[in-house]
Formats: structure tokens, C-alpha cells, sequence
């Protein structure tokens, strides 16, 4: 393979599912040129998820990119969460988006490809990662279409099987399957002979055109990836059902399990993983997408500002550290679904209890909130005896009055900069930052119910004031400046302290 010829570019990302594909776009709006490699020549015909979570279009929002969605998907007031009885609500919870989006993961694809490829990424499909060689300069690529590409960086947004995972040698610890699912996208040959909702063992759920059935499948083969022909899942369904319903037209028949693991190592040297490639888990909560996306969108400002050169030491590892322990929650929430729904006489007083909690509106919001990632927030530093509550936290989209106008906190972050709002009487935080404006953006408002912010590029707030302006939150500041954005350089003196955009 080393006589192949070889390219050179900044960053490689293996797979254009939700992960690479957000990534892609994220590390483009910082100028870092990538390539995305998909063994796909074509997007698949199936659709796996249908659905985007108020986290993640609330991250989506951070870059004017939720409304794309929500004009085409379809709004339902609560979250997902299989096991319990119950309806977890999303009204009054933290997010600005508090109902769940229906809309196909196909058409999420779509229109994040189409903005990562507008973005400038180099999106090559049918282009399949073969294997990695790194070394302390950089990765070298193998490709299938018989070449290779010499990058600073590879990240395996490549799925549950990433082949990037397994190359870097990267252990993926965790449970095997104990029970398979089997999915038909179907449809009925008389309709309406299965309703739709729980009938027994069997889950039906309507689709355009079609139904999408789930069954367990109590005889699964010793080969788990033999494929499931219409025969096979016909006699699945007629049995969980002691009926026959005739099934016809498949579009999408498998099986899937119930397996929960998570790479140990987000970060190995210079091979990263985002989204299933590095945690995979039951299906139970319809998640996994909108974690990948939360993972793409950690990684992509923190890689662009280590291969830009301005990363301050620690910033690639905080991506394992942030990223690694949300995944350690996820796994243990889909896992719960999963032993909640298992036919065990004892979860009975578990289910009752859990439900009643569940029902109180404290206990609900807990409940949304965890199982939705609304409630993540990251470890920050803080000298402050009573840290601001929006600390760590997806600083909320609240409205600013800026000398230029009316904006708002999220549409401050269009341009994947950090940001850093004062609305202290003389400004003096702004004064502080003058030396990071090259990386971020300074804006001067009131409005703002903590004195100032210093917001992430990914929205999550790393360092606010409250109250009267003090040493102790200057000397904060300088901290979270330093941690999240490197030194800073002397610049000359601005005039403007209202708000800038600096170009990059
Ligand atoms: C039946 C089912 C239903 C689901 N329902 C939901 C739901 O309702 N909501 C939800 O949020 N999630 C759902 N999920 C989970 C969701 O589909 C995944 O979590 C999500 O797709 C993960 O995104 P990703 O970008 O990490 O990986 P993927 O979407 O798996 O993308 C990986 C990409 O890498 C490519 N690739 C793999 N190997 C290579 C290689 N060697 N070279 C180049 N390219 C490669 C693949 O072709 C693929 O395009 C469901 C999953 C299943 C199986």
C-alpha cells in the first residue's frame, strides 16, 4: 500500500452520518481543510432514527441551524423514554426547543451534508478507510480507491464497527448482546390489520407510506449478521402475534441487539472517534443520533483550534474527559430502559416507584433532563463560593441589546467563535479579553441577568459573573480564558468595545 499515491490535507473524517458530517461543517467554519471519506457511494435507502431531541437543536440553533429542521419535522411536546409508564414532559425544562422533532435521520443527513459540503469540506463517497499508520507528525490514510492521504488528524465517525477504532487499537469495553430485535419496514397487505402502538410482543409503528415493525427475535442465528429475509420476519411477527398478518413489500429488514460499550479512549494521540464509533448502546430512548451530534459538536471548535495552532494544553484531551463522561450516563440510561422492560416479575415495585417519582413535576423535569442530555454540564473552574448556575451549562438563548441592535445570545455564535458579553457598567471584562479577539467575540450589552459570560464556541458557558464586578471574577476570568483559548496576543487597541467580529 506505501506505493500509492498520497495527498495531504489537515483533517480526515471517516463516515457522512450525523457525526462526520456536523464535524465536517464545524471544523470547515474554522478554515481547516477536510477531507470526509464514505464507503457509501449513495446514502441507504432506510431511514434508522426519526428523530432530533431539544438538545440537540438547541446546539444546532448555536449556528443558525435548528430552523432548517423545524420547518419540515413535526413537534411533540415530550421525550422518549421506553420502560415506564409515563410522559416526560418537555415544557419548562432548560432548552429553548421543548418538544421533541420528528423528521427522518435520512433528511437530517441530507441537509447536513449539503451545509458541511457548502461549508467547503471534501466529501468523498464511495471512498472507504482501509486503515491508519501514526506516528508523532501525522496519520496516514489508506484508502480502498487506491491511494492515501497524510492528515494531522483522523477522527472515526465511522459507526458502531468503526474500522478507525480498530486500527488505532482503541479497546471498546463494555456488554455483548443478551437479546435481538428484529425490524421490518413493511407493509400490511390488508391495511389496518395491525393497529398501531404495542400489540403483545410485537411494536408498530406507522411510516410514510409504510409500517415499521419490532419484534424480539427469540431464535437468533449463530451468525447475528445473517441477513433477515421476508420468510424469516413474517414467521417472527405471526408467532409473537399466534397470527397471521400478511407482510409484503420490504424496504429494510434486520436485526439488532442490545449490546451497550464505549471506547476507552476518545482521544489516541492523533485518532479521535465521535458518535457510534465510540459508544454504542440499545436503541431505547432514540438518541444515538443526537448524541453523535453533541459529540461532533464538542470536538469540532477544540480540533480546529489545535491544528490552527491556538489550542491551549489540555483542549483535545478536554473532548475525551467531557465527551467520555457522558457517554458513561448514556450507556447507563439506555441500559436501564432496556432492564425495565424485561419481563421480571420483581421491577414491579422499581417501576411503580420510579413512576411516581417520574409523575411529580420535580421529578419529571430530572427525569427529561437527564435522559435528553439537557441537563450536561461541564466541569469549569470557578473561585466563586456560589458559581453562577448557567456555569458549565448551554448558556440559554436569552435576547441582548447591543449597541448595533437587537440580537441573541445563540445568534452570537454563527461564526463558531467564542463569546464574551459584558454587560458590567464599565465594561471593564472587555477590556480584559482585548488580547483573544482575534478568536473571539466581544460584545458590549445590557439585558444579560449574570453581569457577563464567557460562552464556548459550542454554547456551554465557561465563566460568568454575577453581582457587582469583583478581583475574584476578574481573576476568573483570566483562568477561563487562558483554559479554553490559549494565551493571548497583544493586539493594538481597539476603539470599539461594543461588539466586534473580527475575521478570522
Ligand atoms: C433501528 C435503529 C433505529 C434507530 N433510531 C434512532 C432514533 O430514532 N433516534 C436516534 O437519535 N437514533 C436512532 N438510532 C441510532 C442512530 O441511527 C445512530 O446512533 C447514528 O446514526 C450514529 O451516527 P454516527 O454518525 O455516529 O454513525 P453512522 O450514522 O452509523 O454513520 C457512520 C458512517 O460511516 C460510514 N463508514 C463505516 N465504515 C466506513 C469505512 N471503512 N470507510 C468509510 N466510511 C465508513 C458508514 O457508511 C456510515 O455512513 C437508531 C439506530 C437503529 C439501528
Amino acid at each position: 500500500m506505501t506505493d500509492r499515491p498520497q495527498e495531504t490535507h489537515q483533517v480526515v473524517v471517516v463516515g457522512a452520518g450525523p457525526a462526520g458530517l456536523l464535524l465536517a461543517a464545524e471544523l470547515r467554519l474554522a478554515g481547516v481543510g477536510t477531507v470526509v471519506l464514505e464507503r457509501h457511494a449513495k446514502r441507504p435507502d432506510f431511514c434508522r432514527g426519526f428523530n432530533l431531541n431539544a438538545r440537540a437543536l438547541d446546539l444546532l440553533a448555536r449556528r443558525g441551524l435548528d430552523r432548517r429542521f423545524v420547518d419540515e419535522g413535526w413537534q411533540v411536546g415530550h421525550a422518549a423514554f421506553s420502560g415506564l409508564p409515563v410522559t416526560l414532559n418537555l415544557a419548562g425544562t432548560a432548552t429553548d426547543h421543548p418538544f421533541s422533532l420528528g423528521i427522518p435521520q435520512t433528511r437530517v443527513e441530507e441537509v447536513l451534508e449539503e451545509h458541511a459540503a457548502k461549508s467547503g469540506a471534501d466529501i468523498r463517497r464511495g471512498h472507504a478507510f482501509e486503515g491508519l499508520d501514526q506516528d508523532d507528525d501525522g496519520v496516514t490514510v489508506h484508502v480502498n480507491a487506491g491511494y492515501r492521504i497524510r492528515a494531522e488528524y483522523v477522527v472515526g465517525c465511522d459507526g458502531g464497527r468503526s474500522g478507525v477504532r480498530k486500527s488505532a487499537g482503541i479497546a471498546f469495553p463494555g456488554t455483548a448482546s443478551t437479546r435481538f430485535t428484529l425490524l421490518g419496514d413493511v407493509e400490511l397487505a390488508e391495511e389496518g390489520a395491525l393497529p398501531f402502538g404495542v400489540t403483545g410482543p410485537v411494536f408498530t409503528i406507522p411510516r410514510p407510506g409504510y409500517v415499521r415493525i419490532v419484534t424480539e427475535d427469540r431464535e437468533p442465528p449463530a451468525d447475528r449478521d445473517e441477513p433477515v429475509t421476508l420468510d424469516r420476519f413474517q414467521a417472527a411477527v405471526d408467532d409473537a402475534l399466534g397470527r397471521h398478518v400478511e407482510l409484503r413489500a420490504p424496504r429494510w429488514l434486520t436485526r439488532f441487539g442490545n449490546a451497550a460499550r464505549q471506547a476507552e479512549e476518545y482521544v489516541k494521540g492523533r485518532v479521535l472517534l465521535a458518535g457510534d464509533a465510540a459508544h454504542i448502546h440499545p436503541p431505547a430512548g432514540a438518541i444515538g443520533v443526537n448524541v453523535a451530534l453533541d459529540d461532533a459538536f464538542n470536538l469540532g471548535w477544540k480540533l480546529a483550534a489545535t491544528v490552527g495552532g491556538n489550542a491551549p494544553d489540555g483542549l483535545l484531551a478536554s473532548y475525551h474527559d467531557e465527551r467520555h463522561a457522558v457517554g458513561v450516563d448514556l450507556l447507563a440510561s439506555t441500559r436501564a430502559q432496556v432492564v425495565l422492560g424485561e419481563p421480571d416479575d420483581r421491577l414491579a415495585p422499581l417501576i411503580e416507584l420510579l413512576t411516581r417519582v417520574a409523575n411529580h413535576p420535580g421529578g419529571n423535569r430530572a427525569f427529561t433532563e437527564t435522559l435528553t442530555g439537557l441537563d450536561t454540564r461541564y466541569p469549569m473552574d470557578s473561585c466563586q463560593e456560589h458559581p453562577h448556575p448557567w456555569l458549565g451549562r448551554l448558556a440559554p438563548d436569552v435576547p441582548l441589546s447591543t449597541d448595533e441592535g437587537e440580537v441573541t445570545l445563540a445568534s452570537l455564535l454563527a461564526s463558531g467563535r467564542g463569546v464574551l458579553v459584558d454587560s458590567s457598567e464599565d465594561r471593564a471584562f472587555l477590556a480584559q479579553a482585548e488580547s483573544w479577539q482575534d478568536r473571539l467575540t466581544l460584545v458590549g450589552a445590557s439585558g444579560l441577568a449574570p453581569s457577563a459570560v464567557l460562552v464556548r464556541p459550542d454554547g456551554h458557558t465557561a465563566w460568568a459573573a454575577h453581582g457587582e464586578p469583583s478581583k475574584q471574577d476578574s481573576a476568573d476570568l483570566e483562568r477561563a480564558l487562558h483554559r479554553w483559548h490559549g494565551a493571548g496576543r497583544h493586539t493594538a487597541p481597539a476603539s470599539v468595545t461594543r461588539q466586534r467580529n473580527v475575521e478570522r
